[in-house]
């Protein structure tokens, strides 16, 4: 009779290895012997001891990750949020400068005007198409800057090499969240960046259906002190989530290209288009800083386009529901395409001069170009901006 195995021993003898990667929703993990205790402690000994800690559906995702961005050690957290407050919250103390994109993700600008100077961080926020600007906000007691490349809804250019030029100069850690850009684009580490982010949650799971973020320092050092404080302040990723990104992880190349692709046609087919007052795309010649895209990005100019129309909020309305084959959603980086209107969303808390001196009227648009069929996909945007025109 064939030998009924224990769940610890068919684990222990690994009679079969899995070519899909289990999922280990385990809080805790059992040890053999307080010495091996010790061992795994003090880095002797690989093992998980709780799940806060560590686990491996983190473990496979942070190192397929790191690969991506050419990077070592990083750190799996349970949003792009979490990454980003490992970086302010674990690396910067009271007395600490930091300084900011004024265009960040709206709750890292949120973090950096309400939170930080809650515990005694001063914070300044600055365009980052402007070095100069940077180089003048730098003082005495100044940690670190925090941009992204691509602004969102904006899609303006930073210019990354010449932050990253003062930065070092001033001894200034630069920090870059890459979400928009992905190292399918851009890999920051390559342009003089010492900590690179993401929200995971976007374009690398790429399903809307995990919330996480990664993180990853140059210097072990500052990796551990994310790690430590990431583990005392709770931003554990799921194991479920992580095994989900992992999946949609493995198909992250072929996406981006085929959403690059669609959204290089519907930038260029949208300004053909009566009624579009302008498109905005990092490898279209028109960009405000296309000449930067193009040394920058390579010619990638990602799945988000922005676009403007003529006709104020009665139009944006008409447009939302005339597109409606098209997911009206704040998000981005799903395999579907989604259209948002930063005015009533994510920009809706400015007032409209605010937005108004960063280019979003009313009629603004910014779509995360997803993996449909790029005909059925242009055909749904022109029936949205049939229905404006008649506004
Ligand atoms: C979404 C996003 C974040 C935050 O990520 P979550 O996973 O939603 O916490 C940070 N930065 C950028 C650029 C983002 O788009």
């Amino acid at each position: 009779m064939k030998k009924t195995l224990m769940r610890s021993e068919v684990l222990r003898e690994g009679i079969s290895a899995p070519v899909a990667t289990p999922i280990m929703p385990s809080v805790v993990y059992a040890s053999v012997s307080p010495d091996r205790l010790d061992d795994q402690y003090e880095g002797r000994a690989e093992g998980y001891t709780y799940a806060r800690e560590g686990h491996p559906n983190a473990d496979v995702l942070a190192r397929r990750i790191d690969a991506l961005e050419g990077m070592e050690g990083g750190i799996l957290l349970g949003a792009g949020m979490a990454a980003v407050s490992a970086v302010l919250m674990g690396l910067c103390q009271s007395g600490d400068h930091v300084i900011g994109g004024n265009q960040l993700y709206g709750r890292s600008l949120r973090l950096m005007n309400e939170d930080l100077p809650r515990f005694g961080i001063e914070t300044t926020l600055v365009d980052a198409g402007d070095a100069q600007a940077f180089a003048e906000a730098i003082q005495p007691n100044t940690k670190l800057a925090l941009i992204e490349v691509v602004s969102n809804p904006t899609i303006r250019i930073a210019d990354l090499d010449g932050i990253a030029e003062v930065c070092k100069a001033k001894g200034v850690l630069l920090v870059v969240d890459n979400t928009f850009t992905t190292p399918q684009a851009l890999k920051p580490i390559e342009h003089g960046a010492d900590i690179v982010l993401h929200s995971v949650t976007k374009l690398l799971a790429g399903h809307s259906d995990a919330t996480l973020g990664w993180v990853c320092a140059k210097d072990p050092e500052l990796n551990d002190k994310m790690r430590v404080f990431a583990v005392t302040a709770g931003f554990t990723p799921s194991p479920f989530d992580c095994w989900l990104a992992e999946r949609g992880l493995a198909t992250f190349p072929l996406r981006f290209a085929q959403a690059q692709a669609t959204a290089q046609r519907l930038a260029d087919h949208l300004a053909t288009q009566p009624g579009v007052k302008r498109v905005i795309y990092p490898t279209r010649p028109d960009h405000p800083e296309a000449a930067r895209a193009q040394s920058l990005l390579h010619g990638q100019g990602a799945n988000m386009v922005s676009f403007e129309i003529e006709g104020g909020r009665a139009a944006a309305n008409a447009m939302t529901q005339g597109a409606s084959d098209i997911a009206f959603a704040p998000t981005l980086g799903d395999v579907g395409t989604t259209l948002s209107h930063p005015p009533s969303s994510s920009h809706r808390a400015m007032t409209a001069e605010d937005r108004a001196a960063m280019g979003i009227s009313e009629g603004f648009f910014r779509v995360s170009v997803g993996l449909e069929d790029p005909d059925a996909l242009i055909a749904a945007f022109d029936k949205g901006l049939e229905a404006a025109r008649k506004v």
